[in-house]
């Protein structure tokens, strides 16, 4: 998972960029980058690390001067975490002019068009599937950018929201499935785009809305013009996005992710009720979760598990022991508030079950007299291709065993999850027309065939 963020026709775009990657940077911090344009050069800045620490020393005004930029926040899910040339924005000198790109999502027939662009004499400098975008640009003889574009769109399959920017022009465009988020807002005269819309909250823009799936729309001197390059039956929004990843503060689609996840505690609490002295979360992403599962039984709700700020997500952590000593680092439990208490603690998701068995190890060394975890979103048991970091299938804990096997590794007294109905109940998606829910089905679209023989399959 990354974000993305554009502006067009705004003062000092590029440190309005750098503000409103860090209003999201719990959705990548791996690298971040910013390319601005001047009407004539493009001038871009990037590196390894938080938004806070690429950007520290940077004068905007000089170094990334202009009206108009991009940025990107990379959560690395295709290509290697540790290689400069996958930092984004990803840029090419294509005869049309210099071009930038941000994307958020994974291409599922990358390898695939990848290899056959190099059988055709294309040098690759990244292993980023966001390349293949320029490659395309690069070849295609169409009029203008959008229309380059849009045919770069008939070669890829798979999840894309991306930004383009040009010496004059930003372009913003949604796959036809509408996997990843994107929403615009007007600034003053000007243009602002983004993965999710707390970051237009923090410059007091209000209201956004959702780019649609299969939309380009392109800004320049001459305004706004919106195209219209698939018009799709059924959307793939990620459930995941509501669930885990968006900020309670954002609307993600158009539907406020705070909303979903009250509605998800509530069933929860309905499918999975406990009895215990009290309710609590694994913060921060649980939060909205246990508070609505407590309210809704009517039991106290506390804050027993304490999280270090500086520590940043765990998940994020390649490898299993330094994500296991992170967990320890990151959450701590509250003795006078567990002692001798039985404690229901609500987490979001269970993935690898990383996070559950420390988190029950902790309320148990501080005394808990029981301990059972429920998971505001049903079991995941297959991995996800457009995205989201949930993993080959061996490592994701519900994929190996049942909830009772589970307990008993965990060592918590009971495990229950939300299921699937309730799930697309709290997303307002009774018929499972709007999201995607492959992770937690195995369920795979039929609008992505290439997707069922793909290497990623065999892979995972
Ligand atoms: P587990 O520890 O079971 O592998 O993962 C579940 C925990 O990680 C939950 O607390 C959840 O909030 C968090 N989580 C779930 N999915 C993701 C993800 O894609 N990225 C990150 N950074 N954290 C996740
Ligand atoms: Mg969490």
């Amino acid at each position: 998972m990354c974000a993305i963020a554009g502006a067009f026709d705004v003062p000092n775009a590029s440190y309005v960029i750098s503000l409103m990657l860090k209003a999201m940077q719990h959705r990548g911090q791996e690298a971040a980058g910013i390319v601005s344009t001047d009407g004539k050069v493009l001038h871009d800045h990037r590196g390894f690390g938080l938004c806070d620490e690429v950007f520290a020393n940077v004068d905007f005004a000089s170094r990334l001067p202009g009206t108009a930029a991009v940025g990107h926040l990379r959560y690395a899910t295709t290509g290697d975490s540790n290689s400069p040339e996958c930092i984004q924005p990803l840029m090419a000198a294509l005869r049309y002019g210099p071009t930038a790109v941000v994307h958020n999502g994974n291409l599922t027939n990358y390898r695939a068009r990848r290899a056959e662009l190099e059988e055709a004499g294309a040098i690759f400098q990244s292993g980023s599937d966001t390349e293949l975008f320029l490659h395309l640009m690069a070849r295609s003889h169409a009029a203008d950018t959008v229309a380059r574009l849009s045919e770069s769109f008939t070669r890829v399959e798979g999840a894309y929201s991306l930004l383009v920017l040009t010496r004059d022009k930003l372009i913003a465009a949604v796959d036809p499935l509408g996997f990843r988020p994107l929403a615009v807002a007007r600034l003053g005269k000007g243009y602002l785009f983004a993965s999710e819309t707390c970051a237009f909250d923090l410059l007091n823009v209000r209201p956004s809305l959702p780019v649609s799936a299969g939309k380009i729309i392109e800004v320049s001197a001459n305004g706004d013009r919106s195209t219209a390059f698939a018009v799709p039956q059924r959307t793939r929004h990620c459930s995941f996005e509501h669930i885990y990843f968006s900020r309670p503060d954002s609307n993600a689609y158009g539907l406020s992710s705070n909303v979903v996840r009250e509605r998800l505690g509530s069933l929860l609490a309905e499918r999975a009720p406990a009895a215990a002295d009290l309710v609590t979360a694994v913060p921060d992403s649980s939060n909205t979760v246990a508070l609505a599962y407590a309210e809704k039984l009517g039991l106290p709700f506390r804050f027993a598990l304490i999280r270090n700020h500086y520590t940043g997500r765990t998940f994020i952590t390649p490898k299993q022991t330094a994500r296991e000593l992170g967990v320890r680092m990151k959450l701590n439990a509250v003795k006078s508030v567990v002692h001798g208490k039985s404690v229901v603690v609500v987490d979001d998701s269970l993935v690898r079950g990383t996070t559950a068995a420390k988190v029950a190890a902790l309320l148990r060394d501080a005394g808990a007299t029981a301990v059972h975890l429920r998971i505001g979103s049903p079991p995941v048991i297959h991995p996800c291709f457009w995205g989201i970091d949930t993993p080959r299938r061996a490592e994701l804990a519900a994929a190996q065993s049942s909830p009772a096997q589970l307990a008993a590794l965990m060592g918590v007294d009971s495990l229950a999850y939300l299921n699937v109905d309730d799930l697309r109940k709290a997303l307002g998606d009774e018929a499972g027309n709007a999201y995607c829910t492959t992770c937690f089905t195995g369920t795979l679209p039929d609008e992505e065939p290439d997707v069922l023989d793909s290497e990623l399959i065999r892979d995972r």
